[in-house]
């Protein structure tokens, strides 16, 4: 059935909220965006300033083949609206101090023991593992078959068949597809029984970061995420993840969706047929309502107690993923060795997700990472200089007031400094922060979570909220709060499947 004469307001221009907007508009409804910043593309802002320009969120353009299935369906390919470049390293690593004793030194074609890159050949990528570990490059061999076989599986029966209730697991077709697959158990078990060196449990494992989780809060089914970062490739897309943005909104435009920005919904209001979507002393008239603001700032400060599904007991009993502490730094000369992404990660991380998960707190001894596109592209900083950010996942909620931002940012630079060889301090011209707190005030996140619920096992499949209000006929949600969940591949699938309620529904 298509929705010609429904109106539709999606609150939020996220990558849940820019995908819906799609799917609605080819539909035949008429649909507005409502976004409170002056730009679009939500997570994914950008910064620009004296010559500098930074994706504030994502940057890292993972399952390409997900971008693809996303614009073939309304007949168009990525390369209709930006370009792709297959970085080579994929990623680096700095290893913090020496290797464990007694263990091998990692020193391997592409290893040095502290530093490692994991490069778009395979078996280059065996090599580094087997030189850690005697039998770890077929180890990988059979760790990446298995996680290819997930991502298969995993993508098909459960990503893109949007099994958002109990109930739609109990097909035979799932059943049988899913025989086999480590799902449930926890990702530390599962990398440990693949391999033994630290090192290589925490080269498979930092991709959790992205789902918001640890090792031992995410399930194993995630190993998925090793046939995206070492066999599908990491890709640097032309004007960065901002330059996908652009593509989307564009392609959006194309199918009729009206963009209104620095518009903050504070309230809604009505029912099907009838919302109000207030902004201030203004409303906007909606069939229909699709929100991608945070799941629980749309519930706790938008709609009225009746509407809500879930109280503010629920929202204040989920694991948050963590936030960020982030320092966008624009600096005179060279950043060699640093890669366009690279990672530093101490021997035990554990201390570090501990102080995310179980004690919040600043962490000692941080994991983080680095981002340097101006290592591949010229137009994101001056001749001469280049860009970077410091990304430091912290506990949701963390008290982040300058005091304490200060003295962080003065470890992070001599971190930096210490574990790559890069001296950022006397040559920093531009400089900007950003934290928890920036976090809820510009995106009304609560508690400043960078990247919404975690993946963990109580939060995944049918324990994530759905699209459906299943309080108001006509609501709906979309965005990393929902089934898929988190990156934005995964916003731009729950765009779809948000979409094919509505589409149902009526
Ligand atoms: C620092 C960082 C790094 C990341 N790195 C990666 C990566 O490398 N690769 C990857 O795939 N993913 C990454 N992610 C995750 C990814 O960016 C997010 O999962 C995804 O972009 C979230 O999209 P969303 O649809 O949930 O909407 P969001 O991006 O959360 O956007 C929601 C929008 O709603 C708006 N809004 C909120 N309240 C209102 C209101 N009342 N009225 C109007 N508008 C409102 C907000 O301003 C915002 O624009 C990263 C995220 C962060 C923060």
């Amino acid at each position: 059935m298509n929705l010609v004469d429904q109106s539709v307001v999606v609150v939020g221009s996220g990558f849940g909220g820019l995908s819906t907007a799609c799917y609605l508009a080819e539909a035949g409804a008429d649909v507005t965006v409502l976004e409170k910043n002056d730009q679009l593309g939500g997570r994914a802002s950008r910064l620009a300033a004296d010559g500098f320009r930074f994706d504030m969120g994502p940057s890292w353009y993972l399952m390409p083949d997900v971008f693809e299935r996303f614009f073939g369906h309304f007949d168009r390919a990525p390369d209709d609206y930006y370009g792709l470049r297959r970085l080579d390293p994929h990623y680096r690593i700095f290893f913090k101090g020496d290797s464990s004793p007694g263990r091998a030194t990692g020193r391997g074609p592409r290893a040095d023991g502290n530093r490692v890159d994991i490069v778009p050949d395979l078996e280059r990528n065996k090599e580094t593992f087997e030189a850690f570990e005697p039998g770890a490059g077929e180890e990988l061999q059979r760790y990446l078959d298995r996680a290819e076989r997930n991502y298969g599986v995993g993508m098909e029966y459960f990503v893109y068949a949007d099994r958002a209730r109990f109930r739609d697991y109990l097909s035979w077709d799932v059943a049988k597809n899913a025989r086999g697959l480590n799902l449930l158990g926890s990702m530390q078990d599962h990398v440990e029984s693949f391999f033994d060196h630290p090192r290589l449990q925490q080269i498979l494992q930092y991709t959790l970061v992205f789902l918001g989780g640890s090792p031992k809060n995410t399930p194993a089914i995630y190993n998925l995420m090793s046939h995206v970062d070492f066999n599908l490739g990491v890709y640097y897309p032309e004007g960065g993840i901002g330059g996908v943005v652009d593509g989307i909104a564009e392609l959006g435009e194309e199918l009729g969706v009206e963009y209104r920005t620095g518009r903050e919904v504070t309230a809604v209001t009505g029912h099907e047929g009838d919302f109000l979507v207030h902004v201030g002393d203004e409303a906007t008239a909606a069939d229909l309502v699709v929100s991608d603001a945070d799941y629980a700032h749309t519930e706790l400060e938008l709609l009225p107690p009746e509407m809500r599904r879930y109280g503010a007991d629920y929202w204040n009993s989920r694991t948050y993923a963590p936030s960020a502490f982030l320092l966008y730094l624009g600096v005179e000369g060279d950043v060699d060795p640093l890669a366009h992404h690279t990672l530093v990660l101490p021997t035990d991380w554990n201390a570090h997700f501990d102080r995310i998960f179980e004690r919040p707190a600043w962490p000692d001894d941080p994991a983080y990472y680095i981002c340097a596109p101006s290592q591949t592209d010229d137009a994101v900083a001056p001749d001469g200089y280049n860009n970077l950010f410091v990304l430091v996942p912290i506990a949701p909620g963390l008290p982040d007031g300058p005091a304490v931002r200060d003295r962080f940012r003065e470890k992070m630079l001599a971190d930096v400094a210490e574990n790559t060889g890069v001296e950022l301090r006397d040559r920093i011209v531009f400089e900007e922060r950003f934290c928890v707190s920036e976090f809820a005030e510009r995106y009304n996140s609560a508690k400043g979570t960078a990247l919404g619920l975690a993946h963990t096992l109580r939060q995944t499949g049918p324990l994530r909220p759905g699209h459906r209000s299943p309080k108001v006929d006509g609501l709906y949600f979309t965005g990393s709060y929902t089934t898929p969940g988190i990156g934005v591949p995964m916003c731009l699938i729950g765009g779809q499947h948000a979409a094919a309620a509505v589409i149902e529904d009526r």
